[in-house]
């Protein structure tokens, strides 16, 4: 603890400022230039208490010593070496190893002036060593009451750690730097070895380019030559199959002889199926004269026509051969690309087939026109094609009038829906026979015809078109309703004594049955058979009569069909002894149909069954419902029919030629009129027979 003066801590400017200001206060100033602080002037005394109070390191350097006082903060620039020493020491003793600098500062700041630097260097000698200082620097003179300069303030804050820090900094920059422009130096090299890549890799692509190019061109080239070639193989190739193609047409005109001269007559190409038969025997004349080839006389008598030819004229002429042969010659001239004439083709057909064909056509066409039936063709859409002499007589149309016209010209309105179903039939390949219906004359007359319509077929046998002849049947016609009408007054008036001859007979019968003499009344049962058949066939013709007259009415009511089937059975066998007729019906069937006639029909297929087969034999009737109809089935054992006589079985007078039995009698109208009774139910009948086997007789009725 330094001794402290009393005297110097009662000074009030004197008072704190830390340890620097017990220092200031515990020295004895009066040994010093300063004297006792009692004495300082008031400018030093305000200054030194303004100091112990600044926390800023500030020194006080008074007098022409520059006597130093320091604060707290200024202590550490001092360091251990100048401090506590400086306290009240000179400042040139304190700072001799820099005096030489800041002397001359001090004394100009006697003068009067101020002075600052920032990290002012001096190399202090403070902590055993000469140390590079920094200092923020301030000296400015300290006036006293007299106006004079009494001293130097100096205010400083020592930048030592940030200069060194900064220059620390600055080399560390430096380094960065240099690393950098070292850095930069080898980017630059980097920079300048990409360039040199850069333009070798363009002077590449370049060159690459110039490749490419001339691999391009090259390919052009190549694939110019390509299609050259190509151009020329495929010029060559259809010279080649031009050729070909022509002589393979030559050889394969059926019956045909081809020729091509030169400008000289000189054969080029000699082909064809008729070469031999010509008398071109197979040699190779091409390129040869006919004169050197023995051909001489023939070619004295075709130059005429070889030169017509090579003059550009084109022309056929037609010949017919000694044999019989009809030949037909054409001449063509053949032109170069130049339009010159310099070949000439001479085609020769065998048309013998063609000119009998036409002959054949014209005699036909002669039949035809001479036929006394209309002979009319169409297509299926119904438009009329041809149309002969007869057409025109029967209808009134001429074949200009009619021909490209629709055949409904002719076909009375009420019939129009005859034609499609007789086109649906033909389509089908079927032909339609003697089909009787009406047409009408352009005079508006209605006749009665009977029409055939075929299938006109191509060589293939495709279906082309329709044919038709009509027969003018109206006169037959009148002819039947007068003969219908004989045989219904004819029938009519022999119905009424048969009548009473039945009634006869049957009284007779019933008198005489017990006659001593059996002959009695074994002969009238006899004639009460025959009377009886008698009567089914008067009854039959009065029947057609009716019927075709229209005069047939159906009276239709519910009934068992199976009952009356086997009625009529049971009636059967009575008058055919010696047959075993059997019923395989027994369920009753309700249909609702004429009761008598629909009996007329089993009577009749039954009666037929006994009469074409033999005594012994067996006659099966069946009676069942096959879907939505009632069906009888009436099945014999007896001779059958033939296929071919089938579809004609019910048609009106018709009979099959069978020797075998000629002695069965009968008209052939049983089963016309069963099937016109059967039709008129909106039912079917049909026969199933095979020859030596037997026959069915089927018919069917709406069953509801
Ligand atoms: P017909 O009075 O001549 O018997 P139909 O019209 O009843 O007349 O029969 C026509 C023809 O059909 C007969 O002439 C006969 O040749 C043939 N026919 C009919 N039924 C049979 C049968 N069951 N077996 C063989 N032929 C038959």
């Amino acid at each position: 603890m330094p001794y402290e003066r009393p005297e110097n801590s009662g000074y009030a400017f004197l008072s704190g400022g830390g340890e620097m200001g017990e220092l200031i206060r515990s020295l004895d100033w009066s040994l010093t230039g300063l004297g006792a602080p009692g004495t300082w002037p008031v400018s030093l005394k305000q200054m030194v208490s303004m100091m112990l109070t600044t926390r800023l390191p500030v020194l006080i350097c008074w007098g022409k010593d520059y006597i130093q006082l320091y604060n707290d903060a200024f202590h550490p620039i001092n360091g251990a070496d100048k401090h506590p020493k400086a306290m009240g020491g000179t400042a040139c003793d304190t700072y001799a190893e820099i005096w030489g600098t800041i002397g001359a500062m001090f004394e100009e700041v006697m003068t009067g002036k101020s002075l600052g630097f920032p990290d002012f260097m001096v190399q202090l000698e403070r902590n055993g060593s000469l140390e590079d200082c920094y200092f923020d620097f301030s000296y400015s003179p300290i006036t006293d009451e007299y106006g004079h300069t009494g001293g130097v303030l100096v205010i400083c804050m020592e930048t030592t750690g940030k200069v060194n820090a900064i220059s620390e900094f600055q080399a560390l920059n430096e380094e960065l730097a240099a690393v950098n422009e070292e850095l930069a130096a080898s980017n630059e090299e980097y920079a300048a070895t990409n360039e040199e890549l850069a333009s070798v890799n363009e002077e590449l692509a370049t060159t690459n380019e110039e490749l490419k190019e001339t691999q391009e061109n090259l390919h052009g080239t190549n694939r110019e030559l390509l299609e050259s070639g190509l151009r020329l193989r495929t010029a060559l190739d259809t010279i080649i199959r031009s050729e070909k193609l022509f002589r393979s047409i030559a050889v394969n005109i059926p019956n045909s002889l081809i020729l091509v001269i030169d400008k000289e007559h000189r054969y080029q190409l000699v082909d064809g199926d008729l070469m031999e038969k010509l008398g071109y025997q197979k040699a190779d004349y091409e390129g040869k004269h006919p004169t050197e080839i023995g051909q001489t006389e023939r070619y004295l008598a075709s130059k005429h026509l070889y030169d017509r030819m090579m003059d550009g004229e084109k022309f056929s002429i037609e010949r017919k051969a000694v044999t019989g042969e009809y030949y037909i010659a054409h001449f063509v001239p053949i032109k170069n690309e130049h339009e010159e004439i310099d070949a000439g083709l001479v085609m020769v057909l065998d048309v013998t087939d063609i000119k009998k064909g036409q002959e054949e056509s014209a005699k036909l066409a002669a039949i035809i026109d001479s036929s006394d039936d209309a002979i009319i063709s169409k297509t299926f859409e119904s438009v009329i094609t041809s149309w002969n002499d007869s057409a025109e007589r029967m209808f009134g149309y001429t074949a200009d009038e009619i021909i490209g016209e629709t055949i409904y010209k002719i076909i009375p309105p009420d019939r129009y829906d005859e034609e499609p179903g007789i086109i649906s039939r033909i389509k089908n390949g079927e032909r339609v026979e003697h089909y009787e219906t009406k047409r009408v004359t352009k005079d508006g007359r209605l006749l009665d015809v009977s029409l055939t319509v075929s299938p006109v077929k191509d060589k293939q046998g495709n279906i082309i078109g329709i044919s038709k002849i009509a027969r003018d049947i109206t006169e037959k016609k009148l002819d039947e309703t007068r003969k219908n009408d004989f045989i219904g007054i004819v029938s009519h008036e022999l119905k009424t004594p048969l009548t009473s001859l039945t009634a006869m007979v049957q009284l007779l019968n019933s008198r005489l049955k017990n006659h001593e003499d059996p002959f009695v009344p074994n002969l009238l049962a006899k004639a009460n058979i025959q009377v009886k058949k008698m009567n089914t066939m008067i009854n039959g013709f009065l029947n057609i009569a009716r019927l075709e007259s229209g005069k047939i009415q159906l009276d239709k009511k519910d009934f068992d069909l199976t009952r009356l089937v086997n009625d009529i059975i049971d009636e059967t066998k009575l008058i055919s002894a010696g047959y075993t007729i059997n019923s395989l019906s027994c369920n009753p069937i309700m249909v609702n149909a004429d009761e008598d006639k629909i009996g007329s029909v089993i009577t009749n297929l039954l009666s037929n069954a006994v009469k074409y087969s033999e005594k012994g034999t067996t006659i099966e009737v069946l009676c069942e419902i096959e879907g939505d109809v009632a069906q009888v089935s009436v099945k014999d054992e007896g001779p059958g029919i033939r296929e071919e006589d089938i579809e004609y079985l019910f048609d009106r007078f018709f009979r099959v030629e069978d020797p075998g039995a000629s002695h069965v009698s009968g008209f052939g109208i049983g089963l016309y009129l069963s099937a016109e009774i059967v039709h008129r139910h909106n039912g079917i009948i049909r026969a199933e027979s095979e020859i030596g086997k037997g026959s069915v007789f089927r018919f069917s009725l709406p069953y509801k």
